[in-house]
């Protein structure tokens, strides 16, 4: 088996370490990430410039090849060129943070598994509840443990797959309960946070995300609260397909 490892928060992020070091054994490794951090991207792709890649050789990063882009510019480039073969599992993270609710949309790590998931190769997104590392390596243990329950569940060569894992910060996260959510929302943003620069120019930072506003039983916020790992399955399709009759009728068209 090949497996394919990206993240958003960039190469030298402790996540994507941990992830890679717990994968150890399950197949052959490629690891593409990041230069930069590039939380928040979505599924970018970088069109305007040209993106370059070397190899990274710190003790903890041996062999990443790392790419002057965005998550979904890493496994692009993988999957259309770099690696020479196709991979059967894509996956993203750790990431440095909950991707809940509303946050899959904005999600670099989400992104770069959804990345995959276009072109036909199963994946899974891991990502910690809380920022700040605490417990990465039960994050890690538990994650490899996903990947190899899921890889008995679902054998590889079927219908590709697209889950999104978020685990909570604690020490016995690999043996936590498992379960399969939907997403939450959240509330809009906080607000804008107004600054000024040493240049006496206004300048503004994006604000922290709302708190969870539908984080009722099911969803991936409520099982996180309660100290169970989220597993949601996610699709491409944004379509509103229950809106669908009702526009054809106000505006024709058929449905
Ligand atoms: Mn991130």
């Amino acid at each position: 088996m090949r497996i394919l490892i990206a993240n958003d928060d960039g190469y030298l992020a402790p996540g994507l370490g941990a992830l890679v070091r717990a994968m150890e054994g399950l197949g052959e490794i490629d690891v593409v990430a990041p230069e930069q951090n590039a939380s928040g991207t979505s599924n970018a792709l970088t069109l305007t410039r040209p993106l370059t890649v070397f190899e990274a050789r710190g003790e903890q990063v041996r062999g990443f090849r790392v790419v002057s882009g965005t998550p979904s510019d890493c496994v692009h480039v993988a999957l259309t060129g770099l690696l020479g073969h196709r991979p059967d599992l894509v996956l993203s993270g750790i990431n440095n943070g909950a991707n809940m609710g509303d946050d899959t949309l904005y999600s670099g790590t989400v992104a770069a598994a959804m990345e995959g998931f276009l072109f036909g190769v199963p994946a899974i997104a891991f990502s910690q509840a809380e920022k700040g590392w605490a417990n990465l390596d039960a994050a890690a243990a538990a994650a490899r443990a996903i990947v190899e329950q899921v890889l008995a569940a679902m054998p590889l060569g079927g219908l590709p797959f697209l889950l999104n894992v978020n685990i909570p910060n604690r020490a016995d996260a690999a043996t936590l309960p498992r379960v399969v959510t939907r997403l939450g929302r959240r509330h809009a943003s906080e607000p804008v946070i107004r600054q000024t620069s040493p240049r006496g120019e206004t300048i503004y930072w994006i604000g922290p995300a709302g708190d969870a506003r539908e984080a009722g039983e099911g969803t991936d916020f409520h099982a996180v609260a309660s100290g169970r790992v989220s597993i949601t399955p996610l699709q491409v399709d944004l379509t509103d397909h229950a809106s669908r009759p009702d526009w054809a009728a106000r505006l024709g068209g058929g449905a």
